[in-house]
């Protein structure tokens, strides 16, 4: 229990989710980053004997030294891609301090809303509503844990305990939700990792042939590590080989793995999908968005009693760490003495894109994506590019 009155943290000592920090908030990690090290040492246990195997090859083989040379590079790129897709922010929506007030547009109730209650029954909030996102209405969904009203394409890891923009998953193996800001090097990470093992099975082959001399059986006898090898690839490929065709897929028809497993667009439903072409750009060359979390910016703890977060909730008693808020902006400033926002979320401006929100009473239905008629943005790929990062943005400062 600890109890601190009056204090300044950064906010990775404070953080609410359930990630690891590492190197004083520099890196993130989800809470099983452990797997990590066996992720790595699957990874780099074989390489190392393969490398080591063609090492000792040099000398009498013309092929041992660009094996050894292209296989130490994959390698390295492999853990590189896999670091980089663990250490950062995947794409975490900052949570807010207490739900967003109820607006005059929620006054009509429709019969099939639903209403947020539970921690919030004094507010009177739809539980989904609808933003159009290029020229689809798309059903969003409130976030009981983080009070506010998901991004389209967010979901909530119960994991890491976190709204993750363009959730993907939550990646076992490399302990981290896979989201907007890390599924291009996720899948880096999952293709060279194919490649890496096509290459060493092949090799391995080429060298059981190579000490062939009756059967291929008794040159298995004489060479264990590329027996090794060889099995321990042919059953790698097909888990690796298997993700990235599925995330091939994926990619090709802007789809993540999480609405591929729940909503099942066919292609004209997705409202995402921008055509083969766009939607490799969108993946691998557009601009990634800015981590929304300064993990390191100073904030202000006033009289916390950090094992009672929950129950603050609940009795109303929000403390003033929990007002770093992107969505409500400096809407606490009358009930917080000194507002403590990170400059970072305070510079992000939303005001202009408010003009563009359109945010309907509709009746809500159980599928996720309801599909209107107007295409209007699909004929221009540049504006179309940027369109779904600003409904993001939209639908926060929509919903002040
Ligand atoms: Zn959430
Ligand atoms: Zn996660």
């Amino acid at each position: 229990m600890m109890e601190v009155v009056g204090n300044t943290f950064r906010l990775y000592e404070v953080w609410k989710g359930s990630n690891r920090f590492f190197c004083k908030g520099r890196l993130i990690f989800g809470p099983d980053v452990a797997s990590l090290f066996l992720s790595t040492f699957l990874i780099a246990a074989p390489a190392i004997a393969f490398c080591a195997k063609a090492h000792s090859k040099v000398q009498n083989n013309g092929y041992a030294l660009p094996a050894l040379i292209v296989a130490s590079v994959l390698a390295v790129m492999d853990l590189i891609f896999l670091f980089v897709t663990s250490g950062g922010d995947p794409g975490i929506v900052p949570r807010n301090s207490r739900p967003p007030e109820s607006d005059d547009t929620f006054d009509t109730t429709t019969p099939s809303m639903e209403w947020v209650n539970g921690r919030t029954p004094h507010m009177k909030l739809p539980r989904t509503k609808d933003v159009i996102v290029n020229g689809h209405a798309v059903k969003v969904k409130y976030c009981d844990t983080c009070l506010l009203f998901r991004p389209p394409r967010a979901s909530h890891c119960s994991v890491c305990n976190n709204c993750v923009r363009r959730f993907d998953h939550h990646c076992p193996w490399v302990g981290q939700c896979i989201g907007v800001r890390n599924y291009r090097f996720f899948f880096m990470f999952i293709s060279t990792s194919t490649i890496l093992c096509i290459f060493v099975f092949t090799f391995s082959w080429i060298n059981l042939v190579e000490l062939r001399k009756e059967t291929i059986w008794k040159a298995m006898g004489t060479d264990y590590l590329s027996v090794i090898l060889i099995t321990y690839c042919f059953i790698a490929v097909w888990f690796v080989g298997g993700l990235t065709v599925f995330h091939s897929y994926l990619i090709c028809t802007n789809q993540t793995t999480y609405e591929n497993f729940r909503y099942r667009y066919d292609k004209k439903d997705n409202p995402y999908d921008r055509g083969l072409l766009g939607n490799v750009y969108e993946v691998f060359f557009s601009r990634i968005p800015p981590s929304m979390n300064n993990f390191r910016a100073f904030v202000q703890v006033d009289d916390v009693v950090e094992d009672s977060m929950v129950s603050n909730y609940e009795e109303g008693n929000v403390n003033p760490q929990e007002k770093i808020d992107i969505e409500m902006g400096m809407k606490f400033a009358e009930d917080v003495p000194h507002p403590t926002l990170p400059e970072i979320l305070r510079n992000i401006d939303c005001g202009d894109l408010e003009d563009n929100i359109v945010c309907k009473e509709v009746e809500v239905d159980d599928s996720a994506v309801m599909v209107t008629v107007e295409e209007n943005v699909r004929g221009d790929p540049s504006a179309d590019r940027s369109r779904v990062a600003e409904h993001e943005a939209k639908m926060w400062s929509e919903s002040k």
